[in-house]
């Protein structure tokens, strides 16, 4: 198991060569091959499990061209699918080292340096998105587990004390939620997996700029109220998957703070951007969450998987996640500063996700990123005015960094009411091939009951050219 040191420099700087070739003639790769699974079963076979092991050498190297001839690069510069961002080469090395070391981030004293460095990531972090003061919090896989933590210490917050030990039967099954009909499908995984019900979800409908609609939210809440159920959780979104809409934070905050519901922002592909001083009234009122979700591997450009759940008051973590099994000889916190991250979340065992966050942080600096995340922002508003110029284009929406627009030809012959559903089939079909034909990848995204192309850019390596390129190719497929 174990590699000699002169082997293991071999293979690394091997490896790294090829990796380092790999980044800097990523353009140049399809941006998916668009194999079926039948034909990638084919590839790596169907042996049974090795019995015995295999050269080192010829492992690596196999595995590296087996990933780089047959994969989806979300770092391609035409890569501008759901949100995944690029990953930043930074972390590539980060995961080396987090892997080297191996710190177990459960507790203090198996991980005391990485703790700590989680610790100040998580100050960083706040402090990226102009939180006046730091909130507590911990690193995670990704959104949905970021959105459950919040979920988590929110009922704990607002349910009945004995809830931990009595479970929802009691009061649990009135705990109702509240969100826009654009927030992401882990509010009913929440709602299903701890016991509430998707039927305890209050879907509140967007207004004409997309966002929840106040008034309803005020209305539906009152009316919980009369029937004697208890409201707890508000979710507003900062930048919702589709067309990246902000809500109207403060206005939720405000009426959280009247019947004293937990108000939670996921933030998971937005948030970053409350970096950028032009965005501060769009996020105004973020400030006033009592926990916001933000995905590192997302619009800060780290590599899968990281996530991250900010939560105002550490308490609320502890009293949902801490116990003390006698088995853990972790001891108090001393001075009141040694964390143990297991009290903090749903992992017992957890790497050093932390790591690369707070590499990449340093990289760059906050006006690095600022200088990133603006330019993304920049090259979705570049697919927006070209589409609107363009007579074969429709621009649809454009917010943060996604811009949704549709294909419509010059010439239809059919009858006027078969033409929205004709250019729905039309802008599928052409999405469809798209996607498998590796020049470009786009998503898709429902607007007014029309079906759109969509362009999420969380990608340091897109430039003004590649969105040029990126309607011609569209225009050219259709
Ligand atoms: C991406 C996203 C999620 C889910 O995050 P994962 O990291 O995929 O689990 C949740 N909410 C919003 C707003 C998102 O953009």
């Amino acid at each position: 198991m174990d590699i000699s040191k002169e082997e293991f420099r071999k293979l690394g700087y091997q490896l790294i060569d090829q990796i380092a070739e790999f980044n800097a003639d990523i353009q140049n790769y399809p941006v998916t091959t668009g194999e079926s699974s039948v034909e990638l079963i084919k590839v790596i076979g169907q042996e049974s499990l090795p019995e015995n092991g295999v050269p080192l050498d010829g492992l690596i190297s196999k595995t590296m061209e087996l990933l780089t001839q047959h994969s989806l690069f979300n770092g391609h510069p035409k890569f501008m699918g759901f949100i995944t961002s690029s990953p930043a080469p930074i972390g590539i090395l980060a995961d080396m080292v987090a892997a080297t070391i191996n710190p177990n981030v459960s507790a203090h004293i198996l991980s005391p340096i990485a703790t700590e460095i989680e610790k100040q990531t998580i100050h960083w972090l706040s402090e990226f998105i102009g939180l006046p003061k730091p909130y507590s919090g911990l690193l995670v896989s990704g959104g949905n587990m970021a959105n459950f933590t919040a979920f988590l210490a929110a009922r704990t917050a607002k349910g009945s004390p004995d809830l931990k030990s009595e479970g929802l039967s009691n009061s649990g099954s009135s705990m109702i939620s509240y969100c826009s009909v654009t927030t992401h499908t882990w509010i009913e995984k929440a709602s299903s997996l701890f016991g509430h019900g998707t039927k305890s979800i209050r879907w509140i409908p967007t207004d004409d700029s997309n966002q929840m609609d106040l008034k309803c939210l005020e209305e539906t809440i009152q009316a919980d109220l009369r029937a004697g159920n208890q409201p707890f959780f508000v979710v507003g979104t900062a930048g919702d998957v589709s067309t990246g809409v902000i809500d109207n934070l403060h206005g939720l905050a405000t009426l959280c703070k009247k019947h004293d519901i937990w108000f939670h922002v996921d933030g998971a592909y937005g948030a970053p951007a409350a970096v950028l001083p032009e965005l501060k009234e769009v996020f105004y009122g973020l400030n006033e969450a009592d926990s916001i979700a933000l995905d590192p591997h997302k619009w800060l450009y780290i590599p899968l998987e990281a996530g991250c759940i900010l939560v105002k008051d550490a308490n609320h973590l502890t009293a949902t996640f801490s116990s003390h099994p006698e088995y853990y000889n972790f001891g108090e916190n001393q001075e009141g500063l040694a964390q143990n991250y297991y009290e903090y979340g749903l992992q017992n065992s957890r790497g050093f996700r932390a790591l690369k966050v707070w590499m990449a942080l340093q990289q760059v600096g906050k006006i690095g990123y600022q200088k990133l995340i603006s330019r993304d922002i920049e090259l979705s508003r570049l697919l927006f005015q070209l589409s609107t110029a363009h007579e074969e284009l429709e621009a649809m929406t454009q917010n943060l960094s996604i811009c949704t627009f549709r294909y419509i030809p010059v010439h239809f012959a059919g009858k006027a009411n078969d033409y929205e559903r004709y250019l729905n089939t039309l802008n599928r079909l052409l999405l469809d091939s798209l996607q498998l034909g590796g020049d470009v990848f786009l998503s898709n995204a429902i607007v007014n009951q029309k079906y759109c192309l969509r362009a999420c850019i969380v990608n340091f390596r897109t430039s003004e050219n590649d969105i040029h390129e990126i309607l011609e190719i569209i225009l050219r497929t259709h």
